[in-house]
């Protein structure tokens, strides 16, 4: 039974131009809101697990990525849908800016997010699954023993349909 659900956001959730924060510029991908209204109806609870070196790099600020998760969900509720939690990761090894250059189990490959998650929630990994679509999320995935797929082509809504049916 599957009672968490972790995406990675771009890529996964909406479209990866590179460093997205701006609101104007938001796609969701196929299936995306569909696939979070349908894990929001099933009480399963959604997060987002996505690395934003753009914060260390300086191209945003947190108060930036703030207020794109937000946006993010004001533009969810009018379809029904919600992410229930984000947790980002604004360190980079070679951050420009000092207080985020460092080396951390929090950016993924990485499994401090996940960690994080599990414990702010009192979740056990076993009742979890995770979508990316890069390397580094599965081998975040792996090392927290959390289910994961990498995210097919066809409609996320379809796959995770599958995924929470045939589980
Ligand atoms: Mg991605």
């Amino acid at each position: 039974m599957i009672k968490t659900f972790f995406f990675d956001r771009d890529g996964v959730l909406i479209k990866n131009y590179g460093y997205v924060y701006e609101p104007n510029k938001v796609k969701w991908l196929k299936g995306s809101i569909s696939a979070i209204r349908y894990l929001n109806k099933k009480k399963i609870k959604v997060a987002v697990i996505t690395n934003q070196s753009g914060i260390g790099r300086g191209y945003f600020t947190e108060k930036d990525l703030e207020k794109f998760h937000l946006f993010l969900n004001k533009n969810l509720k009018t379809y029904g849908a919600k992410i229930d939690d984000f947790f980002h990761c604004p360190y980079h090894p070679k951050a420009k800016i000092k207080k985020y250059r460092k080396k951390t189990n929090l950016r993924k490959p990485g499994n401090g997010m996940l960690l994080k998650a599990i414990k702010k929630y009192k979740i056990n990994p076993n009742q979890c699954f995770m979508i990316g679509d890069e390397k580094k999320d599965f081998l975040s995935a792996k090392k927290t023993k959390i289910k994961f797929e990498y995210k097919k082509k066809y409609s996320l809504e379809n796959q995770v349909k599958k995924i929470i049916e045939y589980l």
